[in-house]
């Protein structure tokens, strides 16, 4: 369920109608409705099977049509379609996905259940947001099913390949790239709603088996490149604009590169579930490195940005609240149980996520940024 944002500021997405053999095109939501863009303007941008067309005009026509559909929302103009009577599509054409690792409860609980005995946290981690590239072809729009994958791992001491034993599911906030770089540009915190267009809700799955054994020395890869889910509808970051929180005081004080003017954090809470059982309310306000500080480090070498570039927070833990199963069971040491009785520590086949997120504004206001969810089938190996 999609609310209507009294800001004026209206999710977009990408959307066939179902049944027919109909030709994507750029909507935004209202309420449970679709304001069909085409219908407000001929601008071919409306009708692309992607956001990127739009997303690569610029902050400016993104204000412009902001204003548009606000307006037209005000009147009652424009073609409006029932969500249930839509397809939804991949919103992004993704170019380039990173994924960071800025949750100092995560990335202590992780180095915690890995490392035991060890300082949890690495020596670089408070100096930059660490992160890493991902596979942005295997990006799937919100609802799409995961094939449970297949990989090497040991789980008794033998190396085998087979269907994973330890599939987790992290929660995430993700950041998508309306308006790129020239190659050697650098984009500075300051800059970083001239870039970005929109937060779109992430669910990074992973084998942590896999992952375990693959990752020494350079870093993820198959444990997590099989699937990654994003939410079906994109909102402004003008949206988040009155939800904007002082990141944690951070120490030592980051590079002058790194450094924010501004609060930079983005107080969105998080609700993470297993088959309708949630897990975990988890705070974005928490996270140590916010995003204009992972965009400012992923260019602070000069690595160009393009139109549907997609970054992601890594997963999103506080001092109570756990984003991933990992966490949550304590790398399988502790059972879940779930609404129904059952339990779990990894994910099983049939088992249905969900991540929702709410905006929570300095008013108090309380507005819905969307959904991110998938279910798990079967392995086919
Ligand atoms: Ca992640």
């Amino acid at each position: 369920m999609i609310q209507r944002f009294d800001a004026g500021e209206f999710p977009y997405g990408v959307f066939s109608l179902r049944g027919a053999n109909s030709p994507a095109r750029v909507g935004v939501a209202v309420d449970d409705q679709i304001l069909d863009l085409t219908s407000l303007s001929a601008d071919s941008v409306f009708t692309a099977d992607s956001l990127n067309p739009f997303m690569a005009k610029g902050a400016d026509f993104w204000r412009v049509t902001r204003d548009q559909v606000r307006a037209a929302v005000g009147r009652g103009d424009g073609n409006y379609l029932p969500a249930s009577s839509a397809t939804m599509r991949l919103p992004v054409e993704v170019a380039d996905f990173v994924d960071f690792n800025s949750s100092l409860q995560h990335a202590t609980n992780a180095g915690l259940i890995f490392r035991p005995g060890a300082d949890p946290l690495r020596s670089n981690w408070r100096l930059m947001p660490v992160g890493y590239h991902g596979r942005a072809g295997t990006i799937v729009v919100s609802g799409e099913p995961i094939t449970r994958p297949c990989g090497q791992f040991s789980d008794d001491g033998t190396v085998r390949y087979a269907p994973t034993k330890q599939l987790d599911v992290e929660a995430e906030v993700g950041f998508v790239i309306g308006h790129g770089t020239r190659p050697g540009d650098r984009v500075s915190t300051s800059d970083f709603a001239s870039h970005v267009f929109g937060v779109v809700l992430v669910l990074d799955w992973s084998a942590r088996d896999v992952q375990s054994l693959e990752s020494v020395p350079l870093g993820p890869f198959l444990g997590k490149s099989f699937a990654t889910t994003m939410s079906a509808w994109v909102l402004p970051l003008d949206a988040l604009d009155t939800a904007r929180v002082p990141g944690p005081v951070q120490s030592p004080a980051p590079a002058e590169h790194l450094r924010v003017e501004r609060p930079a954090g983005y107080d969105l809470r998080l609700e993470f579930s297993v088959n309708g059982s949630v897990l975990s309310r988890p705070a974005f306000g928490s996270m140590y490195w916010t995003p204009a500080q992972q965009l400012a480090h992923l260019t602070s070498n000069g690595a160009r940005l393009r139109t549907g570039d997609l970054f992601a927070s890594g997963t999103v833990s506080d001092d109570t609240e756990f984003g991933s199963l990992l966490e949550l069971s304590w790398n399988g040491s502790r059972p879940i149980t779930l609404a129904d009785g059952s339990s779990r520590t990894f994910l099983g086949d049939g088992d249905e996520i969900s991540l929702s997120a709410v905006v929570i504004g300095r008013d108090g206001s309380r507005r819905q940024v969307g959904e991110a969810r998938g279910s798990v089938s079967p392995a086919r190996c």
